[in-house]
């Protein structure tokens, strides 16, 4: 919750009351096998809030002592996010991988201490050995060799004596630990494979729980903030640090991943809708991963706001999307013009207007926020409404057009329907009213109020232009997979609006500039798909929700 402490910051405190640091250093220390997701950004905003909290530093750290999983283009993509969200790390810049050759080092040093040792185990066999929660565990017939011995058979494992999986290097710790990540883990395995960073100076690398304590100890980090399922391995984190002796050790301290309900994040999955096409990339705006958050419209402060509501945690929890739409709305609220857009149009012909004639009427840019002016806009003979603006035969507490009711033309003059024209099959192609020229608004007109208004845009002066309007990719009320464990997609998660027709204005629309289209919702231009002079809006949000935040939370 926003104002009161939460637990990492209490821990922090006691630390730096107690003199265990002086100082606070975070760091975010993603592998590059992935876009991000709004979990990540949880992370990073509070590593990066946590250092400026404290006036320290905020390190970015690429993980990457894995040659299997990756790949440059997310390097890439996760500096573009971390950057996005506001999360400025200076100069610091890392990677695990410069850090190899301090890495081997440990382990010789841990060999000459007696505290690892080369075992011929194979990896079946080592999880034999290794027993399990009920079974302790056996000692490896290779745990006492001598150092001397340890050192010559690590150096040839260094030196690609061995296949991989031949032997492996493991801590000695103790096998009868009630924790099994202590039962003598291994460290260093042999792998005979091109680093996309030290290409092939390498064919043994470090396992994470040996490599990511001593990447922090390195850079000097001083809380290294992880999430729950690293729990049970604090213990062997801090017999890392203790062992190889490093002058101010890290402190580890977990936190509860945060999870959307309803919301796909799993690399697997949407690398599969990426690869089938179902989306088009990694920030398909239907996507929650930073990248098509961005894409969609949201911007790094609804982000971070949302960050902050949903708070820092022990327990594991699944918070709902709307809670992001909400925060989404509420910082373009105030930020955004407001202008008309008619999604899906049926022209509107004002009888007794001159024809021919427009005229320009002035219309404030945001009702709630003076400070973004008014702007002129066009208005003539023939219009464009919504479609659904009109009823032929209206139901009850239907307030807009129908024959014979009389609404209000936003910013424009009240108008009264006096019927329709419809083509063979019976839609409705045009809409007749006519207009009264007392009740043109800013007039101070007061003569009678009507009960609706709705939004237009002037026929000869319009663009049009395509709108995209997004849904949950997955079928929410099937629930996110179906048994054999694919995506339950849902069919209607985009739809796509060729002819809408817009305010003039919005012509020049440039990528990322943000709208609210009143009555429709909160809307961005899509920077792939946009050209100069023909945007293509995208649906960040619609203007209302069915959630309500819970009590407390704001
Ligand atoms: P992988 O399955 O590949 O490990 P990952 O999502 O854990 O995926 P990492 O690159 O290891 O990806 O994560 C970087 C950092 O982000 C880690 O510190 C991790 O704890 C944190 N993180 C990952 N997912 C979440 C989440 N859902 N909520 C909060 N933090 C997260
Ligand atoms: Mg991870």
């Amino acid at each position: 919750m926003e104002g009161s402490r939460h637990f990492i910051e209490v821990e922090i405190d006691k630390d730096l009351e107690n003199g265990v640091y002086d100082h606070v250093c975070t760091r975010f220390p993603p592998e590059p096998n992935g876009y991000l997701h709004v979990g990540h950004a949880k992370s990073i905003l509070l590593n990066y809030g946590l250092a400026v909290e404290y006036g320290g530093k905020f390190n970015m750290r690429f993980d990457d002592t894995n040659p299997t999983k990756e790949k440059t283009e997310f390097v890439e993509s996760i500096l573009a996010d971390v950057r996005w969200l506001g999360a400025d790390f200076e100069d610091r810049l890392y990677f695990a991988s410069d850090y190899f050759q301090k890495m081997y080092e440990c382990a010789v040093f841990l060999i000459k201490k007696g505290k690892a040792y080369v075992c011929d185990l194979s990896a079946q066999e080592i999880k034999e050995y290794r027993g399990d929660y009920n079974t302790p565990g056996r000692d490896s017939p290779y745990r006492d060799r001598p150092v001397e011995e340890n050192l010559r058979l690590f150096q040839e494992m260094k030196d690609g004596k061995f296949a991989d999986g031949e032997r492996v290097l493991r801590a000695k710790i103790d096998m009868l630990s009630g924790n099994i990540n202590m039962r003598d883990p291994v460290i260093y395995r042999v792998a005979h494979m091109s680093h996309h960073n030290t290409g092939d100076a390498w064919c043994i690398y470090p396992m994470y729980d040996f490599a990511h304590p001593i990447e922090d100890a390195v850079e000097g980090i001083t809380h290294s903030i992880c999430t729950l399922e690293f729990e049970d391995h604090r213990p062997l984190y801090d017999w890392v640090v203790r062992e190889c002796e490093f002058a101010s050790p890290p402190r580890q301290i977990e936190f509860a991943k945060l999870y959307l309900t309803n919301v796909i994040t799993g690399k697997r999955y949407i690398k599969k809708l990426v690869e089938d096409a179902v989306v088009d990339g990694w920030d398909d705006p239907r996507l929650a991963s930073i990248a098509a958050l961005r894409r969609r419209g949201y911007t790094p402060e609804s982000i971070r706001k949302f960050v902050d509501m949903v708070g820092v945690s022990k327990a594991n929890s699944s918070v709902d999307y709307g809670m992001l739409e909400y925060c989404i709305r509420e910082d373009l609220k105030l930020k955004s013009p407001r202008m008309m857009a008619v999604l899906d149009p049926v022209k509107l012909v004002i009888d007794n207007y001159p024809e021919g004639q427009t005229e320009m009427l002035e219309a404030p840019n945001n009702l709630e926020n003076a400070e973004l002016g008014v702007r002129s806009i066009p208005f003539g003979r023939e219009l464009y409404i919504e479609r659904d603006d009109f009823m032929e035969e209206p139901p009850k507490k239907y307030f807009r057009l129908f024959p014979g009711n009389e609404v209000r033309l936003m910013y424009a003059y009240f108008v009264t329907c006096t019927g329709c024209e419809k083509d063979a099959q019976g839609n409705v192609t045009v809409v007749h009213a006519t207009y009264d020229p007392a009740t043109k608004s800013g007039s101070g007109f007061e003569g009678r109020k009507v009960k609706g208004t709705i939004h237009w845009v002037d026929a000869k002066h319009a663009k049009q232009v395509e709108c995209r309007l997004y849904e949950n990719i997955v079928d929410e009320s099937k629930g996110i997979l179906d048994e054999e464990g694919a995506l339950n997609l849902n069919p209607r998660s985009l739809t796509v609006l060729k002819d809408c027709r817009v305010e003039p204005g919005l012509a020049n629309a440039r990528a990322y500039d943000r709208f609210q289209f009143v009555r429709n919702g909160y809307f961005c231009a899509d920077y792939k798909d946009s050209k100069p002079g023909a945007p293509v809006f995208g649906r960040i949000v619609e203007l209302k929700s069915s959630y309500t935040i819970p009590k407390g939370e704001l």
